[in-house]
């Protein structure tokens, strides 16, 4: 099925002539009301009459994620603010976060991409659609939402965790679909075999909507069994409207791009070459239909490729296949996006911590931290560690949001790597 035909079936030509024209206007936004992309353009010597093809996007500098934070809070506003109506940031913490910005016009226009790949994947106005991510500044809660209320289904705006009423809610109110991060996914999954509900009897759920995090084929298949579902793969990310960039169709065979809204490149991280189609390299996008904050060639940090050929749904728009990676050494717990710099800048802000710590991660919400004590602190003293550890846990709550778990070691117990210090272990096998 198909929301809008006419341009998710576009001859590739004629899509090309459309990108063409949206990066027109884009350029001409930002080089008219953006401080910082007006000067970027002019010290490149890039006029707008110059643009004659989409490839000649490749003379524009790339933006960064540092370009984002520079800017913050309203650097990159490419219209009054007065026509702002919504802020949404990125789910990282690290020191100030990175803000996007939607007019009136691009909420509904993401919300028109989240119902073309709803409807792509079934969902009708006779569905009932429970939201399991996070509602607030995170984009997987309100903008999945507005997408799946467009299309006209009932929409349970559940958010992230509290299991047992999450099961409640599916079972009162029949919910077919939902859209929830993998590794709550096989936790709920867990805990419904837990406490005796069968997850492929006693529901009425139809499809999952996984995203938000890293994930393999194993572990669409490991849900997919254990609910009797079809589980489609959700790519997005804050810059770039949230959900709905990338989404798989009903072949599961890579996420279509909607490259109307989007123009998509795939470059070698470490020279900034072009690859062509096939090659694996760092994901660079576009926004061809953003009023409120364009953003050129922002760099995702995000590894995957396009895949060749066309796709048997009939949908022109290229695919690219499931991230395998990323550039940085960010990871994301409990869809939220976590920099080690930011555990480490906690710790090393405790009296009392030594230099040393490993982080571990082990399932979906599981993350512990292990930490040397400082050479002058009483490790036979278990009260005050008790007291430090206390301190080390909600410091580290209060910036990734998540609480871990904190392990104290004494001095020089912790495994000094060679090099480059290895501090994340990721044992999840998501
Ligand atoms: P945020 O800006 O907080 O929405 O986080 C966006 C990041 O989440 C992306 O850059 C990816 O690293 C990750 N992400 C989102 N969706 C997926 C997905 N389907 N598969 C793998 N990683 C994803
Ligand atoms: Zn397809």
């Amino acid at each position: 099925m198909f929301w809008e035909k006419n341009i998710e079936t576009m001859a590739p030509k004629a899509l090309k002539a459309l990108q063409l024209k949206r990066l027109k206007k884009t350029l001409e936004s930002v080089s008219g009301n953006v401080p910082f992309y007006r000067d970027r353009l002019k010290a490149q010597g890039i006029k707008l009459a110059d643009i004659r093809s989409v490839d000649d996007i490749r003379r524009v500098p790339f933006t960064l994620i540092e370009d984002l934070r520079k800017n913050y809070p309203f650097g990159l506003l490419a219209v009054d603010k007065s026509k702002i109506a919504r802020l949404h940031t990125s789910s990282g913490t690290t020191g100030k976060p990175k803000a996007i910005f939607f007019t009136r016009g691009d909420v509904d226009n993401s919300a028109n991409l989240i119902a073309r790949c709803l409807v792509m994947t079934g969902v009708t106005n006779r569905d009932v659609f429970q939201n399991m991510m996070s509602y607030g500044l995170f984009t997987g809660g309100l903008v999945m939402h507005y997408g799946a209320e467009k299309v006209g289904a009932l929409v349970i705006p559940a958010a992230i965790g509290n299991t047992d009423r999450q099961i409640m809610l599916m079972r009162d109110f029949g919910t077919t679909s939902v859209h929830i991060t993998p590794s709550y996914a096989l936790y709920l999954a867990d805990s419904m075999e837990r406490s005796g509900v069968d997850p492929k009897k006693g529901l009425s759920l139809k499809r999952a909507y996984m995203g938000a995090e890293p994930h393999s084929e194993e572990t669409r298949k490991k849900i997919e069994a254990a609910f009797g579902i079809d589980v489609y793969n959700s790519y997005g990310l804050s810059e770039m409207n949230g959900p709905g960039v990338a989404f798989e169709c009903p072949y599961k065979d890579g996420m279509h791009v909607w490259e109307d809204n989007f123009i998509l490149e795939i470059i070698d991280p470490k020279t900034n070459e072009s690859l062509p189609d096939g090659a694996e390299g760092e994901l660079v996008l576009t926004t061809l239909n953003r009023e409120g904050m364009p953003i050129l060639r922002y760099r995702t940090r995000d590894l995957t490729r396009v895949l060749p050929g066309k796709c048997r749904c009939g949908r022109t728009h290229r695919r690219i296949a499931r991230i395998t990676g990323r550039v940085d050494d960010m990871f994301i717990i409990r869809g939220v996006n976590v920099f080690p710099q930011q555990i480490e800048r906690v710790l090393m802000g405790i009296k009392g911590v030594g230099r040393n710590y490993v982080i571990e991660l082990d399932s979906y919400d599981k993350l512990t931290v292990r930490v040397e004590l400082d050479k002058g602190t009483a490790v036979n003293n278990v009260e005050s560690l008790s007291v430090l550890k206390k301190e080390i846990e909600d410091k580290l709550r209060n910036e990734i949001l998540v609480r871990p778990k904190v392990e104290l070691s004494e001095p020089g117990t912790l495994p000094v790597s060679e090099g480059k210090a290895k501090r994340v272990i990721d044992n999840r096998t998501i």
